[in-house]
């Protein structure tokens, strides 16, 4: 799980079967792991059947005693049957699903998830028939791994497959992880990705698969290249890396005028690194180290709240300012979102000397929110929504800003248009309820009505 602690930091979690359920979980990152802590680990934690998880709030409140509830792994029993999930996505429909299984609305989408997969594998005694009633009646994105009572491990997505979730074997050891780089660090050979709608399980040793639905397209979010996994994970036949690299190059070569301006490279924040060498590839600029990143400030910024998102990116880079003290600067980021952190490293950027600052940004410009799992959830925060890249550009301070074209962001990552989700940069969502709610908060904005920030937590379909 330290190998995907890039993916969430509210909490962190655990659960073994020994005959019974087991159960760990703590807030914050998941701290280093000395002899002494695995030991006493273990010893709370026994079984060889056992799901973590680390979590990335995008459902319920923010405080401690929430984020506390809803750290996962979520467990839910009745009578003699019990089950414990660790989940990762957003359902849409959360309200509805909580009132459909009789879950508290201060309770995560988790909770109304496991409740859900609880009353129906009661109901039939059967694990895939709950997998299959959540294919069916949740609107969102899941990809899902659990434990039943009888210390049957299972794993299934939902039927377009938005969130990563992979399958490996090696010496008789079955993982499921969201990123194959799980899988690589416990020796663990990769053996695919899972398919939208698909259900695998093990038991006793044996692995079974079943496809529960199929809707003929999948919609992985795109955003996972440019941002939200490590650069060393595979997806499909691409490496993140290889296709943040293609990305930089793409940049330099679509705006190559633009590129020749400069004289030097340079990449912000890390995730940026690879396409900040594609686009020195491309574009033969120098490709310079003009910042330092603090390693002890293990937080990333963009799935940290608000102003403690500024003080991460304070903390974790420093820049070298003669490296910058009068140069004319291409700097490659891998995405704007609300802009905060972009205007703040500009504005550091020009204190520091820079004459100019072009930002080449690896991900297409958001103009929408995300309902699957990714925490902009308004119109209002994000910069990019109403703004052309000229204004993006005067608001963050920079020369220019020039982001990806969807066709060159596409050709990067190997797969094809209609594999991949761009909700959030075209508006157009690969699930009803998602479509209808953008439908709806642009009505109310066209009204000149407030956002309410996640629509999705306030929002009844019935
Ligand atoms: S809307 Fe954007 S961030 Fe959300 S799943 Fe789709 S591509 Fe990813």
């Amino acid at each position: 799980m330290l190998a995907q602690n890039h993916r969430g930091h509210q909490s962190h979690g655990f659960a073994t079967y020994n005959g019974g359920l087991e159960f760990y979980s703590e807030l914050g990152l998941i701290p280093p792991v000395t002899e002494f802590g695995i030991r006493s680990r273990v010893r709370v934690l026994k079984g060889s059947v056992g799901i973590a998880n680390v979590r990335y709030a995008t459902s319920g409140s923010s405080d401690v005693k929430s984020l506390r509830r809803n750290a996962m792994p979520i467990h839910g029993e009745c009578g003699n049957n019990a089950v414990t999930i660790s989940f990762n996505g957003n359902v849409v429909n959360v309200r509805d699903l909580q009132q459909q299984v009789g879950v508290d609305r201060n309770c995560s989408d988790a909770h109304a998830l496991c409740r859900l997969i609880l009353i129906k594998s009661t109901e039939t005694g059967s694990i895939e028939e709950a997998a299959r009633k959540c294919m069916e009646v949740v609107d969102g994105s899941f990809s899902i791994t659990g434990i039943d009572n009888e210390g049957t491990l299972f794993a299934f997505k939902d039927p377009v497959g938005v969130k990563p979730l992979c399958y490996g074997c090696s010496d008789g050891i079955k993982a499921f992880s969201s990123e194959s780089v799980g899988l690589d660090i416990n020796g663990i050979d990769l053996e695919r990705e899972l398919r939208p709608g698909e259900f695998m399980k093990v038991e006793d040793g044996c692995v079974t698969r079943e496809q529960l639905a199929s809707c003929g397209r999948r919609a992985f979010c795109a955003f996972e290249f440019a941002y939200f996994a490590r650069p060393d994970s595979l997806f499909g036949d691409t490496y993140v890396y290889r296709a943040r690299q293609n990305f930089g190059v793409n940049l330099a070569q679509r705006y190559y005028d633009k590129a020749l301006r400069c004289d030097v490279v340079i990449s912000l924040p890390e995730t940026a690194n690879d396409a900040a060498y594609g686009f020195h590839e491309a574009s033969g600029l120098p490709w310079d180290m003009a910042t330092r990143r603090h390693r002890y400030v293990t937080h990333r910024a963009f799935i940290t709240g608000g102003r403690e998102r500024q003080n991460v990116v304070v903390r974790k880079v420093n820049l070298l300012k003669p490296r910058v003290n009068g140069k004319r600067l291409a700097v490659v980021d891998d995405s704007i979102v609300r802009g905060d952190t972009t205007r703040n490293m500009v504005r550091r950027l020009r204190a520091a000397g820079a004459e100019e600052v072009h930002l080449f940004i690896t991900f297409p410009r958001i103009t929408g929110p995300c309902f699957y799992g990714i925490d902009m959830a308004t119109y209002g925060e994000l910069i990019g929504a109403w703004r052309e890249p000229e204004e993006v550009a005067e608001e963050v301070g920079a020369n220019s800003v020039n982001y990806q074209t969807i066709e060159d962001y596409v050709n990067a990552t190997g797969m094809r248009r209609n594999q991949l989700c761009f909700g959030c940069v075209t508006g157009e969502y690969p699930t009803p309820m998602a479509n209808q709610m953008v439908k709806e908060m642009k009505q109310r904005l066209t009204l000149g009505e407030e956002e309410m920030g996640r629509i999705y937590e306030f929002h009844r379909g019935q």
